[in-house]
């Protein structure tokens, strides 16, 4: 099958090289995490499970409808296909989702602690990076209670006890701000284990978040 012949090919295959990417950049270990598109008003597609990112071809790589169901790939679609659906049903605004075990930002999770704006590239993912209420992997339940933490206004939130999930615009978006919030995890927990990290204020966050809207060329 030529490249041509495979539906969204783009869309699949950028889920292949990020998926790739989030072992070199340290987001994840062996299989663990998920990245997902969204690709019309009624499908996604999102990577498969439990098959090693660098074994990944876009061919494999499922596309599900709103209802869960796989209407294209011959594997089985990640099992965090409920927590996936969750955030692009209840925000219009994403078009990609990752979800990290990012070691950094997982010891917050663990704790049961946000992490606040101690840096100020917080401001990627919103004040504070929340923490969403333990609920078992791959339920609907876990979905349900990872969009509570979101809420409108923010851009990731970490999964008690498991991982993070960020949402954003695009898939790319979405992993830039994997990237931030691990950053963001890693100078907090250096920062703490050395002194009293200050903490910007939410005024300063507001001024921050429209300045790196424009940022770049
Ligand atoms: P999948 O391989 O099924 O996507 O599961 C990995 C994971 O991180 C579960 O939370
Ligand atoms: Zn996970």
């Amino acid at each position: 099958m030529s490249d041509t012949d495979i539906t969204h090919y783009e869309t699949r295959k950028a889920i292949c090289e990020y998926g790739r990417s989030l072992l070199e950049d340290d987001l994840t270990t062996g299989t663990g995490g998920n990245l997902s598109a969204r690709l019309d008003e009624d499908h996604i597609a999102i990577s498969p499970s439990g098959i090693p990112y660098e074994e990944i071809d876009p061919v494999d790589v499922p596309i599900v409808d709103t209802d869960g169901n796989v209407v294209e790939g011959d594997v089985e679609p990640s099992t965090e296909v409920p927590m996936h659906l969750a955030v692009y049903r209840e925000r219009p605004d994403v078009g990609g989702v990752v979800h990290t075990h990012s070691p950094y930002a997982t010891t917050f999770a663990s704790l049961g602690e946000s992490i606040p704006a101690s840096h100020y590239l917080i401001a990627f993912t919103g004040s504070a990076v929340p923490v969403a209420e333990y609920r078992t992997h791959a339920t609907a339940e876990l979905g349900e209670a990872a969009v509570d933490a979101l809420g409108d206004e923010y851009n990731a939130a970490l999964l008690r006890n498991h991982g993070v999930l960020t949402a954003d615009e695009s898939l790319g978006d979405a992993y830039d701000v994997a990237l931030m919030v691990e950053y963001c995890a890693r100078i907090h927990y250096q920062a703490r284990a050395i002194g009293d990290p200050e903490i910007l204020p939410d005024d300063e966050i507001d001024r921050l978040s429209g300045k790196l809207d424009s940022y770049g060329q």
